[in-house]
Order: C-alpha cells, then sequence, then structure tokens
C-alpha cells in the first residue's frame, strides 16, 4: 500500500483531525531518545533549549500555536537532549561550541559523527530560526536590502528564489538564505538537518520543509506553508 493511499485509509477510519496529528506524530521519526537506567541522572547539558522568543500563538495566523508548540517543545528539545546523549562520554566535545562542532566534523570521533552533525545541525538550525520569525515579518533594510537586490534582483525575486528552493527539495530539509565564507549571499537546498555551518558559513534565513513543521496545519500543501514562511520573515543581521 502507498503512503497516499494509508493516509487515505487513516482518515476514513479515524476523521481528519485525528488522522493529522497521527500522521505528524508518525511522518518523521523523532531521534531515539535516552532510556536511562532508574539510576542514571538525566543529561542536562552543556546544550541547551533556548526559549521561544515569543508567546506560541505569536505568528498565527501564519504558524499556530499547537505546531510551534510542538516544532520547538519536542522536536528541537530533541535535537538537544540527542546531543547532550551523545557527547556526554566526550568532555573535550562539551566544550566546543554549534559551530564549532558543525565546522569541524572530522574532528568528532566516526561513531558518532552522523548523529552530532544530525542533532547539532537540528539544534543550531532551529535556534536560529526561531530568532528569525516576527509576526508581521519585517523586509531587509539598509545594507542587507541592497545586498539582496544585487545578489537576487530584488526582495522579490529572493523570495521566488527561496520558494524554488523550498519546493524543490526531495523529502526532510532546509532551504537556507546564508553568507558563505566568502562573504556572498546564497540559497540553498540542504538535507535532513544539515547546516550552512557544516561548511563555515552563516545562517541569515531557512525554511524548514520537514513535515513535522508543517502538517497540522497544511498537511500536504508545501506551497501554502512555504509562502507562509515568507510572510513572517525578520532578518535581524
Ligand atoms: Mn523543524
Amino acid at each position: 500500500m502507498t503512503n497516499l493511499s494509508r493516509r487515505n485509509l487513516l482518515k476514513l477510519l479515524l476523521g481528519s483531525t485525528l488522522t493529522s496529528r497521527l500522521l505528524a506524530s508518525i511522518s518523521q521519526a523523532e531521534p531515539s531518545k535516552a532510556q536511562p537506567g532508574l539510576s542514571a541522572p538525566p543529561i542536562t547539558g552543556p546544550f541547551t533549549l533556548p526559549p521561544l522568543p515569543y508567546a506560541p500563538n505569536a505568528l498565527e495566523p501564519y504558524i499556530d500555536a499547537e505546531t510551534m508548540t510542538l516544532h520547538h517543545d519536542k522536536h528541537h528539545a530533541a535535537y538537544v537532549n540527542n546531543l547532550n546523549k551523545t557527547l556526554a562520554p566526550y568532555p573535550d566535545l562539551q566544550k566546543k561550541s554549534l559551530e564549532e562542532l558543525l565546522g569541524n566534523l572530522d574532528a568528532v570521533p566516526a561513531e558518532i559523527r552522523t548523529t552530532v552533525r544530525n542533532n547539532a545541525g537540528g539544534h543550531a538550525n532551529h535556534s536560529h530560526l526561531w530568532k528569525t520569525l516576527s509576526n508581521p515579518g519585517q523586509k531587509p533594510e539598509g545594507k542587507l536590502a541592497k545586498e539582496i537586490d544585487n545578489t537576487f534582483g530584488s526582495y522579490e525575486k529572493w523570495k521566488e528564489e527561496m520558494t524554488k528552493c523550498a519546493m524543490g527539495i526531495f523529502g526532510s530539509g532546509w532551504a537556507w538564505f546564508g553568507r558563505g565564507k566568502d562573504g556572498k549571499l546564497f540559497i540553498k537546498p540542504y538535507p535532513n538537518q544539515d547546516s550552512p555551518l557544516i561548511e563555515g558559513s552563516s545562517l541569515l534565513y531557512g525554511i524548514d520543509v520537514w513535515e513535522h513543521a508543517y502538517y497540522l496545519k497544511h498537511q500536504n500543501r508545501r506551497a501554502d506553508y512555504v509562502q507562509t514562511c515568507l510572510e513572517v520573515v525578520r532578518i535581524f543581521s
């Protein structure tokens, strides 16, 4: 049975709201959770989940409070918890910043490299995302606005490029607007939780196209979701 027909069958059996929630919960495998023994203390650091810089409903009607809460409190939290759990036996790595870890993955032992790449990437990407959303959104100003015009033609063209990039990603990933080590602006797709920090670039604005970011509200309509992401852009740097 295909995923689509499974979804349709579930919808018939359960009704659409319940199905949406169920699908959102299973549409993406969460990184595995720690199963500490009864005597094991919880691992709480060195990385911590930054609080959302606004109320969960602050971005409505663009991004609903339920999606925002799940996205931050469950998905982002899972990346932080898994990163801490993975680094627990490596005190030297715990001292590194996300930029240092991701910017030199070769220095991370091979047996945990992919886990660090995914979870440090997820932590970095989401931490940046929350800071660059506002309602209403705000067009970039000053020097960055001029650079966007010079690089992409106009802010509208930049939006078109971001849309094309986000719509072209197969499966889970991010469309990132960033600045490369060469100082140039770029828009590029990244799979999974890969972060531009891996190549030493800096983050400006990312569209998270994992289904966990939009399935509750938009179901399969990624295009609607991408459009809403471009309504709430606020790039501070
Ligand atoms: Mn996400």
